[in-house]
């Protein structure tokens, strides 16, 4: 999908939690790292400052060793300094011992704080803790160390108790070797003594440091912890739909798509359907819009409730609910649907709803090109257009229903697009044709008038009757300018015919009832008319009976407008779909059209005669002239003459001609003696 909605649900997932825990991680890593080498650290800055100041006393024995004169026994002087050590020899051999010999042979050389010569360690055979590491410091091998504080603690106390330091905690040896010149070298055993109070300090500052770790670290954790709450709470709010408080159109999206990706493997199938609830306005408008919000909201658990774990549904627009569901087939979706409809028509108590739904059924075989479906292939977007798509189809009827998408509403849609890219072009181009079809006296056979159809001459697909673009005109709003172009062609082709000396009759022109919102639309056709120059009483204006019911009062002034100007108005389609008969009361029209309904074969019986003949009586009662319209056969012709009906506009007479042939007929003036039967 990549759609928008999507885009930015993935950046608000992405964003904030990711970055702290990422944070929060790196952190406690680096700072156990850290922590490690800052033990290290100390604890050999510690041992190795202890440790220089008994270098300095080993260093003093082995001075005095080397400066001895004989007189007295250099041991006894030695012995006092309080150290065990040895004497070697140039050989390396042991002259003397004061003390346990316990120097190891494991050396190395080392650099103590503050000094730049090396001295030269042996480790302990004993208690080697403390050793020469190969960074030429002194190391403490924590570790074993420990463990043997803590294993042999007991032995380690009479440990201490014979270096006779009651406050020491412990004491580590270390063999310091010194030239005590003639190649003799003096190894003291220097001790790395921690009493109490080191063994405190040291403690303290490891926990100083720990416990500014741990709080730095529970701090990141708790704001990783909000940041991830604040992330939930704006998808919520992301997805939140305002008037049932469930869920949005951007869910719907991207829930539907992550859904059916999962499922693109499997073998259930999926459709997307578009749910409306029939006359909504009406209801919010009878009760008011928090009521309907709250039967809106009633509707959306009841759908909720009865889809299944992998199913979903949204509230998207106005009155209108996405679903997307598991179904194996058509009949299985329309039998689900059904059912669900039933349950929602009783929503209310004291009233029973109607649902309208468009149904597309993802087709999960086969995907673009006939091959298996991909994850590529999901659109969301476009399964829900084509489910409204054929929601609309139903939109003229009040009970509930359910339609399904197919090729034909594909096709359909494809050419009002086609339309809507074309219809401009095709009016600056002049792709319109004006057809002019006669009205003719069904007693005398005499032209009366003639009524101006459109017709398309597009270059591409050749001459296109009215039904197929008109209603999509009159839906997008084109009408207008359609209605505009055929008065201009029919004032036009008038003023022409007349200067020519043409036997001209009144041309009717339609006009769309979209026009009657516009307050002058009564001035623009008399500008449009007298512009071009062409006298009244030779324009007529067709208005269709479903237009005397949107907004009387408008349409009567511009009826008496057009009237006061000199044209002629007619109501077209009279009798078909809703009755008029109060319009007629009120407006003060001068032409009556009997719909062609009234001389299809099923109304042409007695009955139909009776209504048609009543309709007549009508008109001339109320002073108007009367057009009968789709008459194709002689009887029907014989009859009208008979009820006194004045024109006649039938194929019996004339089918729709172009201009050129509508002008032989005015040159005529009756109709063709050779009329079919
Ligand atoms: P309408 O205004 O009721 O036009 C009469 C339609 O009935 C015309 O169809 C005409 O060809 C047809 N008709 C006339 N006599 C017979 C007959 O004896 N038998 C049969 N079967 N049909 C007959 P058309 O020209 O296809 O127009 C269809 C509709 O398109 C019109 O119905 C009108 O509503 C609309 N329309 C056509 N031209 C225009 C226009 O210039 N502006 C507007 N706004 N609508 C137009
Ligand atoms: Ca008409
Ligand atoms: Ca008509």
């Amino acid at each position: 999908m990549a759609s928008k909605s999507e885009k930015k649900y993935r950046k608000i997932k992405r964003s904030h939690v990711w970055g702290s825990l990422i944070q929060f991680v790196l952190f406690a890593v680096v700072s156990a790292v850290l922590v490690a080498a800052a033990i290290q650290l100390i604890l050999a800055y510690i041992i190795d400052t202890k440790i220089a100041a008994e270098y300095k006393s080993i260093q003093y024995m082995a001075k005095l060793y080397e400066l001895r004169t004989g007189d007295d026994d250099i041991y006894d002087v030695l012995n006092e300094e309080g150290h065990g050590y040895i004497v070697t020899d140039a050989a390396g051999n042991v002259v003397y011992a004061n003390g346990e010999n316990t120097c190891g042979i494991e050396g190395g050389l080392i650099t103590l704080p503050a000094q730049t010569e090396k001295i030269l360690v042996y480790r302990d055979t004993e208690r080697g803790y403390v050793y020469p590491g190969s960074n030429g410091r002194l190391n403490l091998e924590f570790e074993a160390f420990r463990k043997w504080l803590g294993a042999e603690g007991d032995e380690a106390e009479k440990d201490f108790d014979l270096v006779s330091e009651h406050s020491s905690m412990f004491n580590l040896p270390i063999w310091i070797s010194v030239d005590a010149g003639g190649g003799e070298h003096l190894v003291g055993k220097a001790l790395f003594k921690a009493n109490k109070r080191d063994v405190y300090m040291f403690s303290a500052l490891i926990a100083a440091i720990a416990v500014l770790i741990v709080v730095i670290l529970v701090s990141m954790l708790i704001g990783a912890i909000k940041s991830f709450v604040r992330q939930r709470r704006m998808l919520d709010l992301f997805f939140n739909d305002m008037v049932t408080g469930g869920r949005n159109w951007t869910w719907f999206l991207v829930k539907g798509e992550q859904l059916l990706k999962k499922r693109v493997r499997s073998n259930d199938r999926f459709a997307v359907v578009n749910l409306v609830l029939v006359n909504y306005r009406n209801y919010c408008m009878c009760h008011s819009v928090a009521e309907g919000e709250k039967l809106l909201l009633n509707v959306y658990r009841k759908i909720n409730s009865s889809i299944g774990r992998k199913e979903i549904c949204a509230h998207t627009t106005s009155s209108n609910f996405a679903l997307l569901i598991k179904c194996s087939d058509e009949l299985e979706a329309r039998e689900r649907i059904e059912k669900l409809i039933g349950t929602l028509e009783t929503t209310g108590t004291d009233h029973k709803f109607s649902f309208h739904a468009g149904v597309f059924i993802l087709d999960m075989e086969k995907g673009n090109n006939g091959q298996r479906f991909k994850r590529d292939d999901i659109d969301i977007d476009t399964a829900y257009n084509n489910a409204s798509t054929a929601r609309a189809t139903l939109d003229d009827n009040d009970d509930s229903g359910i339609a399904f998408f197919d090729e034909k509403l594909k096709d359909e849609h494809k050419w009002i697009d086609t339309v809507q890219e074309r219809q401009q072009a095709a009016l600056d181009n002049e792709e319109f044709l004006v057809y002019y079809q006669p009205k003719y006296d069904p007693r005398t056979n005499e032209l009366k008038g003639a009524e101006a159809l459109i017709r398309w001459n597009s270059p591409e697909f050749g001459l296109i009757p009215p039904g197929r673009f008109i209603p999509i005109f009159e839906k997008n709003g084109f009408i207008t300018s359609i209605d505009h172009y055929m008065i201009r062609h029919v004032a036009r082709d008038q003023k022409a015919w007349l200067d020519k000396g043409c036997r001209c009759v009144p041309v009717s022109v339609n006009v769309s009832r979209a026009h009657f919102v516009e307050d002058d639309l009564a001035e623009q056709i008399r500008d449009m008319v007298d512009e071009i120059g062409t006298p009244h009483e030779f324009i007529e204006i067709e208005l269709t009976e479903s237009a005397f019911f949107d907004d009387k009062r408008a349409m009567l002034r511009t009826i008496s407008r057009l009237k006061e100007y000199g044209f002629a108005v007619s109501m077209d389609d009279f009798g078909s779909g809703y009755s008029s008969l109060n319009s007629l009361k009120d407006m003060p029209l001068d032409v009556l059209k009997l719909d062609a309904e009234f001389f299809r074969d099923e109304s042409a019986g007695k009955r139909g005669q009776i209504v048609v003949s009543e309709a007549i009586k009508l008109a001339k009662n109320l002073n108007m002239r009367i057009v009968a319209e789709g008459v194709e056969v002689r009887e029907q012709v014989d009859f009208l003459a008979g009820e006194g009906c004045d024109m006649i506009q039938g194929y019996f007479f004339a089918k729709p001609m172009p201009g050129n042939e509508y002008e032989d007929r005015m040159a005529l003036g009756t109709a063709p003696k050779d009329q079919p039967n």
